[in-house]
């Protein structure tokens, strides 16, 4: 199934339309920039991304800065050149966790009353009578239910916003990533393909959200294609984009 999930699209006068993510992670930086909340691992990806032939899709990474106290990545805002763009978020790979975070979850299968309401809101025949009973569920059951009402787990692709025929640029992108140094040995997990137009000509296709993609240990690569098993570290990220191509190729000409 695949759940085309259209969450916000037109924004006239402000430049800039946040579709995933936590509310607070984003500032707005100086002209053309915007400022995501510092996480090390989507630093070093963006270090490891400078010089690699998958540089022309990511948004140009220009350091680190301060504010308030608090570090963020500076990087270059892709919809600053556009004129009321339309937006689309779509999650690649299999899963959006990653194999740690699946460890620590069993390890510790604390009771989360937050995970509970989060699940309510989505359906309230979601938690079973136990989960209903001590109003919690584990951060793993939590997890593991997020990626089945989604098409993550069947389809390999997730959509967050609205659709349009992009084909051409993910051709391009899926012939640069199978020669990408930085794609072979990374672990892509929770990263997004940010679909942006207006009603001019111009489509984009842009790489964002790193947080999670996670380098391999030497020697170690990923073909991105193969079924997840636990321990393989496989992240479905090419089939999902098969998949999303199919689909894209399967919808009317608009
Ligand atoms: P999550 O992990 O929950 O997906 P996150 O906090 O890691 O979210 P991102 O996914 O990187 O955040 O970004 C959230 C949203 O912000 C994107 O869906 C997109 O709409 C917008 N966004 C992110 N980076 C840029 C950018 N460089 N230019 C314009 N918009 C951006
Ligand atoms: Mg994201
Ligand atoms: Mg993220």
């Amino acid at each position: 199934v695949v759940h085309w999930q259209v969450v916000a699209s037109q924004r006239k006068r402000l430049s800039w339309v946040q579709l995933a993510g936590h509310k607070g992670s984003f500032k707005a930086g100086e002209e053309g920039t915007i400022l995501k909340k510092y996480a090390e691992n989507e630093k070093l990806c963006f270090e490891r991304l400078s010089g690699d032939v998958l540089e022309q899709f990511v948004p140009a990474y220009r350091g680190t800065v301060e504010r308030d106290g608090e570090l963020f990545l500076k990087m270059r805002d892709l919809l600053t050149s556009f004129n009321g763009p339309n937006v689309m978020d779509c999650k690649m790979g299999v899963r959006t966790y990653l194999e740690e975070e699946l460890v620590r979850a069993r390890e510790k299968p604390k009771l989360r009353r937050d995970l509970y309401n989060k699940m309510l809101e989505v359906d309230t025949e979601a938690p079973t009578a136990e989960e209903h009973k001590q109003q919690a569920v584990t951060k793993l059951r939590y997890m593991q239910w997020r990626e089945t009402i989604s098409s993550t787990s069947t389809l390999g692709f997730r959509i967050e916003g609205i659709k349009s025929s992009y084909i051409r640029r993910l051709e391009d992108i899926k012939q640069t990533l199978k020669s990408s140094d930085f794609f072979l040995k990374h672990e892509v997990i929770g990263s997004s393909m940010l679909f942006i137009h207006d009603h001019t000509e111009r489509a984009e296709v842009w790489l964002i959200d790193f947080g999670k993609t996670t380098a391999l240990p030497d020697g170690q690569t990923l073909d991105h294609e193969k079924p997840w098993q636990e321990g393989n570290r496989e992240d479905g990220y090419l089939w999902g984009l098969d998949n999303l191509l199919l689909t894209l190729r399967s919808l009317p000409a608009q």
